[in-house]
């Protein structure tokens, strides 16, 4: 047996044969590599510099364009980030300007950088509702059809030319229906109800009905063959302040307190989601005889299907009659939550000023997702509930996301009512 030799490092236990010491000086190799990695930090520690691109830069445009541009990682450059977000400098716009973008975004895609081209469309359309009709064409012809909330305001020849090439084009049909589910005007209900009706030979391909597609715009088609919307248009943002305030806001809505009643099925106690005054403007629309909506689920529980909760002639909420427990339902101990989110309930404010209806649409662009109101930002298919009482699908009211507000949180909460039978439901999606 050879010798081994002990590495010389101070406090490692390892030992070495006598020609690796020769070559590496008496170290072991992890020993090695350990002292080479921290030469190479100190290496950039000392080297690094700190570049500031958008020094000078004012323009929000030629912000937005730099904030676009893939940048290779070098860690011998730090770069430093802008103060600002994405969504928050679109939102800022003016019309000027984000014509400008549209026009850079079409540059892009001429060029054949669809990905770059695609999120500057999909932020426009998305954090301020700006109209790109007038792109669409463009569009079409470079084969960018997703997403296809770009196409909600395409004009009747383009809402028609997607119709026609339903019929032969077998590789883009699923983005096409989502395209013209968007459009959803009377032309499209009119295609939605006759293919319902009579199946055309491409559906056999699909994995679901062509009208079903319409729910991924946030409305249905009813069994009389009317739309049917599954969202309200005026959205309100849910973000995370520093501190807790007194303001009047906190009043108004208050997001995840712990309930008073436990959930049947962990035997921990339930959350509320939100318990929101029903005069705010994200909810006087819908004209609640109750003062304030109390939307409660359990989140440990909530995570494996829908939860429905019912409430009384003054808002209380009660677990329903409804709820089925999953059969995959693990055995969950409450105890082994940790119960974080909770600690974040105090400092969720809802907005003062609404923003864009399809600002969250988008679930894989930078912005927050958790609003009251607006279009669902689904991370899976779109799936409202439909309400055990009545089989009408459940309209959609807002959603939490746990990444807004927690280190390591990920998912979403969709939140859901049935105003008829005061039922309200959650769902949940994750990646
Ligand atoms: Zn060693
Ligand atoms: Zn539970
Ligand atoms: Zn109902």
């Amino acid at each position: 047996m050879t010798e081994r030799l002990p590495c010389k490092s101070e406090g490692c236990k390892a030992t070495i044969l006598p020609a690796t010491a020769a070559k590496t000086g008496g170290y072991c190799m992890p020993c090695v590599q350990e002292q080479e990695r921290r030469k190479r930090q100190a290496y950039i520690e000392e080297h690094r510099k700190t570049v500031n691109l958008y020094e000078g830069l004012t323009a929000p445009v030629e912000i937005l364009k730099l904030k676009h541009t893939p940048r290779r990682h070098d860690p011998l450059i730090q770069y430093v980030p802008y103060p600002l977000k994405k969504e928050t400098i679109y939102a800022a716009l003016s019309v000027e300007e984000a014509e400008e973008m549209l026009d850079y975004a079409l540059q892009l895609l001429a060029a054949g950088d669809l990905e770059t081209s695609r999120d500057i469309l999909s932020s426009l359309v998305c954090y301020r509702n700006h109209n790109i009709a007038a792109a669409l064409s463009k569009l079409m012809e470079c084969g960018m059809l997703h997403p296809g909330v770009l196409y909600k305001d395409a004009a009747a020849p383009i809402r028609d030319r997607l119709l026609q090439r339903l019929d032969w084009d077998d590789d883009h049909r699923n983005s096409m229906l989502l395209a013209l589910s968007w459009i959803g005007d009377e032309q499209v209900l009119r295609r939605f109800r006759e293919w319902r009706e009579n199946q055309p030979s491409w559906a056999e391909r699909l994995y679901v009905a062509p009208e079903t597609y319409a729910r991924e715009a946030g409305w249905e088609l009813t069994p009389g063959g009317e739309r049917r919307d599954l969202i309200h248009s005026l959205a309100y943002s849910i973000a995370k302040r520093e501190q807790p305030s007194n303001s009047e806001m906190e009043g108004v809505a208050r997001f995840l307190n712990p309930a008073d009643s436990n959930c049947p099925w962990c035997g921990g106690k339930l959350d509320t989601l939100m318990d929101v005054d029903t005069a705010h403007p994200s909810l006087s629309y819908l004209e609640l005889a109750e003062e304030r909506l109390q939307i409660q689920t359990c989140v440990r529980c909530g995570c494996y299907g829908v939860i429905y909760m019912e409430y009384d002639s003054s808002g209380v909420p009660g677990w329903s009659r409804f709820n089925r427990i999953p059969d995959y339902l693990q055995d969950l101990s409450p105890e082994e939550y940790d119960g974080e989110y909770l600690a974040a309930g105090p400092l969720l404010t809802l907005s003062s000023q609404p923003h864009s209806a399809f600002y969250t649409t988008e679930w894989g662009l930078s912005q927050h997702n958790s609003q009251i109101g607006g279009h669902p930002s689904w991370v899976q298919d779109a799936e409202y509930p439909a309400c055990p009482c009545c089989a009408k699908s459940m309209v959609f009211i807002g959603q939490l996301d746990w990444e807004d507000f927690e280190e390591y949180g990920e998912g979403i909460y969709y939140m859901f009512l049935c105003q008829e039978d005061r039922l309200t439901a959650t769902v949940y999606q994750q990646s």
